[in-house]
């Protein structure tokens, strides 16, 4: 059998399309199969099916085989899931060298047992989208915080840096706010940068004054071999096609090039004790990379690792772990926004500049310690372009 399309409608569908005894009898249809020789379909209110619905909105179908209905959409989604299965580490196709790791009602997260690297299936990624990843609201909050704080806590991610690249041009994909830029510029390098959501680059443009260009990576007009930095905060696991962005990367960087990237680490201690309760798995990271996966990779697109150092984000635990649990007790924890996780770190932080001073004295402390100890849920990777 040959690999069934799926298709849906919001339409409601007959159940009895040929003009039968049943035809007032309709009921909506979310999501079908399409057979090419062989129509049938099923019905679902899953959500995992959504991507689907995007994917082949306007396909229509003429009849249904009542047998075939009782196919649930997890089956569906399985046929769906495998049949593009690949491992982008070790390039494993073969399909029993796959296992499913978690299931969650929108996603799954499955590992290649060839190399252990851990990923989304592409069918449950399909709707997401960068352009509006953040909103109007949350950029407004973000201006009534603090920058200065927030631009001092890179401070030590730079010094770090600059033990192996003294000066000259850093580049960073994924810019966020621009707070990292910023502390980069601060300490004297000559900075710019890419970022794909449009608040983010508004704010990293206009409120902080910084050469940000608002585009696609791959479309970005660049120089090979005229960069001496490249950083990459926690964008790598949301992007489908790493090793071509990595190809990217290798292109820009000049001979010896700096690329220091930080990804959600799947064998963290963080994620290995709360396991499928670990606030890093979304269906918007498609990539759990490992040590030994993430060197796998560089290696492969012409890198060296340097050295590979737990991590853990303070602030993203204060407002993604400490804030829902103060949340949940007052039973408010199901409709928390990243508007109300923005409000809750500005009021944490509206502190004069001396208590200031000393938290980001004891951030760099406690980052460190943690760092040391290898007690953290994501790793720091530094590498160098292989000459
Ligand atoms: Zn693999």
């Amino acid at each position: 059998m040959n690999n069934p399309g799926v298709v849906a409608s919001d339409a409601k569908v007959r159940r009895n399309g040929k003009g039968g005894k049943n035809r007032s009898n309709v009921f909506p249809l979310d999501v079908g199969i399409l057979h090419p020789d062989h129509p049938v379909m099923v019905w679902s209110k899953h959500p995992s099916c959504k991507g689907f619905v995007q994917k082949f909105r306007g396909t229509s179908f003429r009849y249904i085989q009542k047998s075939h209905a009782f196919l649930t959409c997890r089956k569906l989604l399985s046929l769906h899931v495998m049949a593009d299965m690949h491992c982008k580490v070790c390039g494993n196709v073969e399909q029993q060298r796959f296992q499913q790791v978690y299931a969650f009602p929108t996603f799954e997260v499955w590992s290649c047992t060839v190399c252990n690297f851990h990923f989304v299936p592409p069918a449950f990624t399909e709707l997401v989208s960068y352009d509006h990843y953040k909103t109007k609201a949350e950029q407004e909050t973000v201006r009534q915080g603090n920058d200065w704080l927030k631009i001092q806590r890179h401070k030590s991610r730079l010094r770090k840096i600059n033990r192996l690249q003294h000066g000259g041009k850093l580049f960073d994909l994924g810019v966020g706010w621009g707070h990292f830029l910023a502390a980069a510029r601060d300490m004297g390098y000559n900075v710019s940068g890419v970022e794909l959501s449009e608040y983010q680059w508004e704010y990293a443009t206009r409120d902080l004054g910084l050469p940000v260009e608002h585009m696609n990576f791959f479309d970005l007009p660049a120089s090979p071999g005229s960069t001496d930095v490249i950083t990459m905060w926690d964008v790598l696991e949301h992007i489908e096609d790493a090793g071509a962005v990595l190809d990217r990367i290798h292109d820009m960087l000049c001979d010896n090039g700096l690329l220091v990237l930080q990804v959600p680490q799947i064998d963290s201690y963080i994620s290995k004790k709360t396991r499928d309760k670990w606030s890093m798995l979304s269906h918007t990271h498609v990539n759990y990379f490992s040590p030994s996966t993430i060197t796998r990779l560089l290696q492969d697109h012409g890198f060296e690792v340097l050295k590979i150092r737990s991590s853990i984000e303070l602030k993203l635990l204060l407002m993604y772990v400490i804030y829902p649990r103060k949340r949940k007790k007052q039973g408010t924890a199901d409709s928390i926004s990243s508007d109300d996780r923005q409000h809750y770190f500005n009021k944490v932080t509206n502190r004069p500049k001396w208590i200031l001073r000393i938290a980001v004295f004891l951030h760099d402390v406690i980052y460190d310690l943690l760092s040391l100890l290898n007690i953290g849920e994501e790793m720091v990777v530094y590498a160098r372009k292989k000459a």
